[in-house]
Order: C-alpha cells, then structure tokens, then sequence
C-alpha cells in the first residue's frame, strides 16, 4: 500500500429511509483528517440529495452529483417499494454514469469507494480499478449479524439460538422480511442477499454505533469480515446539529419542554418514511387524552387530519403535535420520560446516546429486531402489547413507564448503556474514536 498525492473519494448513497444523510454526516466528520485537497463526490438520487443539503451548508470540498433514480422520463414519480425497486434495477449502471462523470470533471481518479453496505457492487467497481471498497452499514450490529447468518437461517428455524449474542430471544418474527423471503429474486432480497456474500472482501465495514454496546455480536461479526469499525454514536461527536435543524427551535418544542416536570413527558416519533395506520393514531390519540400524559408528537399533517374530532383542541393544554421534531434536542431535555418508536436505527442509538428509555412498535426492516434487542438482551424498553398500537395497550405501556416499577429498572438500564456510548466516545482512548482513526488509515491509503 501507498499513501497517493491526492485522495478522490467516491461516496456512493442509498437514497432512501435514514441512509444518505448519515452517510454525509459521516464525510464530515472525516473531512478535517484527511489533506486539504482531497476531494468527495457524493452520488446519490437527485431528490435525496436536495433532501439533505437543505439542512446545511456542504463542506467546500464536496462535490454533489445526482444519480438516476431509474424512473423513465415523461412517468409519475413512484412511492415507496416501487422507488426503491425501481432505483435499485438502475444500478450499477446509474452509478458508473456518474461516477465516470466526477473523474472527467475533476481530473482526478478515485482512490476509494466508500459506499451505503446495500450498494454491494460497489465492490466490484472498485475491485476494477483497484481501490479499497468500505462499506458503511447504517444500522446497528445486531442486523448486520442477521444478514451474514442469511443461508443458515433460511435453512433451519432452529437455528436462530445459534447465532451470538442475542440471549436466545430472536424469533423468526423479528427478521428483516428479505432474509426469509420466500425467494431471494426480487430487487431488494437480491440486494441484501449479495451484499451478505460481498461483505467480506469490503477493506472496512464502518457501523453508526459502539462495540460494548453488542459485544459478543461484534466478536462474532470480525471473524467474518475483515475489518468491523464501529464509529459511533456519530450524534455524540461534534456535528450533533448537522441531523436536526432545530437550533433555531422553530416548532416551539424546547421551550415547550422548559414548563415540564423532570421526566414526565411522552415524546412519539415514527421516522421520516413511515406513515402510521389510521386506527393506530386513532388509538394513540384516545390513549394520550385518557392519561392526560404531556406529549411531543412528531405527526405530518396528512396524519394530523386523521386524529378523533376535537382532539387538538382538548389536548391543547398539556399536548404539542409538531409536524417534524427537534429529536435530538427534544432528548437532551430532561423532562422527556420515554420515546414512543418505530424503532428505526437512528432513532434507537439516539435514544440510548440521551438515556431515554422507549415503547416500540416496529414496522419493517430491521425494526422488530432493534425491537427484540430493546425488550430482550438491552433490557430498556417494552414492546406494545399485540404488536401494534390499541387504546389499552398504549394505556398499558404508558402506566409501566410512569406508575410501576418496571420504567425504572428500564430507565436505569438505558443509563447504563448511554454511559457506555459516551465512554465509547471519548476522545482519548474511547473505542469509537480508537476505531475512527484506523478508518482514517485506510481512506488514506492506496491498494
Ligand atoms: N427525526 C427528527 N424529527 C422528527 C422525525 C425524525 O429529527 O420529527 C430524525 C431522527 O432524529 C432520526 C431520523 O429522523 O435521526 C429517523 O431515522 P430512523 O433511522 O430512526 O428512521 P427512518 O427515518 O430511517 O425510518
């Protein structure tokens, strides 16, 4: 390996969920550690791209290039699966495109692929020109875990106690539906499925969360891949305000929380994809009113439209419904008692980097099994009763945080586990840091 005289990094994002903004998170927080003149090119679909730069200013050394995003001129622009399949039927080729592009315009090869862990081929667009390839799984362990054990979990239900680290809790309920889909040939199985055979030849695999948080799990991940580098919580380290834009706390919600008791404050937020189901809001609503519980709700408006008659206007005195919430710093306030989650990956580190213990309702992907680890190995939170909200089991839940014992052990255990994250952190021996500077190591270097 050499160093070269000029570092060109290719970033390459999966323009969906919570993928691509953490990817950018994470450029900027390399950045200041690499020479002055390296340059980033960011590929990624044209309507994530203005999705995330609006946040923010892009770092000067930056350059934006918007892939297709595989939907043919002249058509409807497609929600939800149909994006995503379409999307991922575009690639490589939509990338190649790009990326041949951002050398032509730069004049400078690049020396590295630094891509979202689904994008798999990126593997072999870097073993053609002899670069390093690392991987950047946005998720935590525990489901990077469950992609590498794909064929021995499809073989055999039994097996599921045989993979470490999750106390023998998992059940097949909890796997992300492509590993036990019934065949592996659609877009998005087909995608998982290649990028847990690739994974390994990957120079590095960088994950958003802290070893100690799944120890035995990260044991279990290194012998399989050649680099395991947890960098994170990346909301802990300096650029915390890069995800939310709340400084300015235009929704009114900080100052809101200023008038609550310590804890007392039910905080709900169901990620930036997921619309909930119309009876489930109902429920909600119905049970936030029967406990007259203080609560933040993170709601669009399409979804603010579907809550009972006169409920906004009965809850005005000790409810706030924001149609997108300050969530980091909404969890740095100390009147917040517990997080009501969809259990997506950003929202569940968050809230154990602030100590906040939660109640989940997961959808899909990896959520029943961030769910799982919550109730089951962490020990910080409840799932909801029956698996999907109802005005009793929120009522039920609620009532464990606020009137039994059990929200206190929760609480504490969260505790324990957000002291972990900061010591994961810390910047001179924590693990996180330790493991961010091998992964300056290897952005810097030539194959
Ligand atoms: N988020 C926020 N305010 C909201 C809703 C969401 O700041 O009102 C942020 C939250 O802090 C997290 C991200 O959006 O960083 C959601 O990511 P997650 O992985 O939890 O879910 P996804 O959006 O991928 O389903």
């Amino acid at each position: 390996m050499t160093t070269t005289s000029q570092l060109h990094i290719a970033l390459l994002a999966f323009p969906f969920g919570s993928h691509a903004a953490p990817l950018l998170t994470l450029v900027q927080k390399l950045s200041p550690f690499l020479p002055s003149n390296t340059i980033f090119s960011f590929f990624n679909t044209s309507q994530s791209n203005t999705s995330i730069f609006s946040k923010g200013p892009k770092p000067n050394n930056l350059k934006i290039y918007n892939v297709w995003d595989g939907v043919k001129e002249g058509n409807d622009t497609p929600f939800g699966r149909e994006a995503i399949d379409l999307f991922i039927q575009s690639t490589p080729i939509n990338f190649v495109k790009s990326m041949k592009e951002a050398e032509e315009e730069t004049g400078v090869k690049f020396s590295c692929i630094f891509s979202d862990a689904f994008l798999w081929f990126s593997c072999e667009l870097a073993e053609k020109i002899n670069v390093p390839w690392i991987a950047f799984w946005t998720a935590g362990s525990c489901s990077l875990s469950i992609h590498l054990y794909t064929d021995l979990i499809r073989s055999n239900d039994e097996t599921l106690s045989r993979i470490p680290g999750f106390l023998s809790s998992l059940r097949i309920s909890d796997m992300p539906p492509e590993v036990v889909a019934e065949n592996l040939e659609g877009p998005m199985p087909s995608m998982l499925y290649n990028m847990a055979l690739n994974l390994h030849k990957a120079s590095g695999v960088v994950l958003n969360s802290f070893e100690e948080l799944d120890s035995i799990i990260n044991k279990d991940i290194k012998t399989k891949l050649q680099k395991v580098l947890n960098i994170g919580p990346l909301v802990l380290q300096s650029s915390k305000k890069v995800h939310s834009d709340a400084n300015s706390d235009e929704s009114g919600c900080i100052k809101w929380l200023e008038n609550q008791k310590e804890k007392s404050v039910v905080y709900l937020s169901f990620g930036t994809v997921l619309t909930l189901p119309p009876n489930e809001i109902v429920a909600i609503a119905e049970a936030l009113e029967a406990k007259r519980v203080p609560f933040i709700w993170s709601l669009r408006d399409n979804e603010v439209k579907i809550l009972p008659k006169g409920f906004l206007e009965r809850t005005k005195e000790f409810g706030k419904i924001v149609s997108w919430a300050p969530q980091l710093e909404i969890f740095e306030n100390s009147a917040v008692g517990v997080f009501v989650t969809h259990c997506g990956w950003n929202s569940i580190l968050e809230g154990i980097s602030y100590g906040v213990p939660m109640i989940c309702r997961p959808f899909f992907g990896d959520q029943k099994l961030n769910s799982r680890m919550v109730e089951s190995v962490w020990q910080i939170g409840l799932q909801i009763e029956g698996g999907s909200f109802t005005k009793n089991g929120t009522i039920s839940a609620l009532d464990k945080f606020f009137n039994e014992e059990k929200g206190n052990v929760l609480r504490q255990n969260v505790e324990g586990l957000k002291e972990k994250a900061l010591e994961a952190v810390r910047p001179d021996n924590g693990s996180s840091t330790e493991n961010f500077k091998a992964l300056v190591e290897l952005v810097k270097c030539h194959k």
